[in-house]
């Protein structure tokens, strides 16, 4: 009679430990592509609304790489995954505050397409939220999810991986070390996909990068010329040696590329999907053509004085539905 008291006792108090420990517990999940904020919290077996509550959502907007807590103690079912094991030789490393992905692939000696290979799901390489585990790999080459066991060959062909180097990396011995869902390591594998997707998720997050570091000598809107007079000035300057190169704010086609007599003496203009354009003016040489397609970041031009010019500068026009508006608050 005691003995079934006490188990009883025992029970109670575990399944109240278990559901303490429930309460405040959360699941971690990487957004995969396709996922939408119901789809997974049915997969968990949660509410919509507290998977929006647990991470401070006010919009069901989402992006693959984004970690979501999945808090458990409101699970009604479903069953929750852990993380798969990543594979042999990786180490984990959590993004701390004000950590950037050039300092991380720095200080553990690989170069940013391992570390993109070994996450490919990221969600950008400038803006991840602190606390984000990422995979380090021993080596260039792209991990991939096993959907099936009996996937791999498939896996293999798609991929154009050897098979000898992929069983050695992921230190499979037999078929039965095939496990669904498992992560596999297939190295010299370049992750062609992933950094086609963030370099446009780089562009989109940063329109426009400073096609020139220097010196702001002039700022955008009226300028005092003095005895009463003012002007407009329709850009920003940024002063730099001559010769320094001008790079491309976006990625573009080029529309003007030339002597202007209007006062910009030789300039260069570039217009942007969407119908955005951006002007250089003063350039001391040209390097581009009307035509060409120019990535963002890619030289232009050289700083020049020529025009209407008291010395070496850029000046730098965006221009946003056929006007001319301050750069300054776009440039990143
Ligand atoms: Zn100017």
């Amino acid at each position: 009679m005691r003995d079934r008291a006490w188990k009883v006792v025992t029970l109670v108090l575990s399944a109240s430990a278990l559901s303490l420990a429930l309460s405040d517990s959360y699941g971690l999940r990487t957004v995969q592509p396709g996922d939408s904020i119901g789809s997974i919290a049915s997969r968990y077996g949660v509410g919509a609304s507290s998977v929006l509550e647990a991470n401070g959502l006010n919009g069901t907007l989402i992006r693959p790489g984004d970690v979501l807590k999945v808090p458990l103690g409101d699970a009604t079912g479903g069953i929750v995954e852990a993380a798969p094991e990543p594979p042999p030789g990786f180490r984990r490393h959590v993004l701390s505050s004000g950590e950037t992905l050039s300092e991380i692939v720095q200080r553990y000696g690989i170069s940013l397409d391992a570390l993109v290979g070994a996450n490919p799901d990221l969600s950008s390489l400038d803006r991840l939220p602190v606390g984000v585990e990422l995979l380090i790999p021993p080596g260039e080459g792209l991990v991939v999810v096993l959907d099936h066991p009996l996937g791999l060959a498939e896996l293999l062909l798609e991929y154009d991986a050897d098979p000898l180097a992929v069983a050695r990396a992921n230190a499979l011995r037999s078929p039965f070390d095939l496990r669904a869902g498992m992560l596999l390591f297939l190295p010299e594998v370049e992750p062609s996909a992933a950094l086609e997707r963030l370099a446009k998720v780089r562009e989109a997050e940063n329109r426009y990068v400073w096609p020139v570091h220097g010196r702001l000598t002039s700022y955008f809107g009226r300028r005092n010329l003095g005895m009463g007079t003012a002007a407009f000035h329709r850009g920003i300057d940024v002063a730099a040696p001559t010769g320094t190169p001008i790079v491309a704010a976006r990625s573009g086609t080029v529309t003007y590329a030339g002597w202007s007599s209007r006062g910009y003496g030789n300039l260069v203009r570039v217009r942007h999907h969407g119908g955005d354009e951006t002007w250089y003016a003063h350039a001391s040489r040209i390097l581009v053509s009307v035509g060409q397609h120019v990535s963002q970041g890619q030289t232009i031009a050289l700083i020049g004085s020529t025009g209407l010019s008291t010395g070496p500068h850029l000046h730098f026009e965006l221009h946003v539905g056929g006007s001319a508006i301050d750069p300054l608050g776009e440039l990143r």
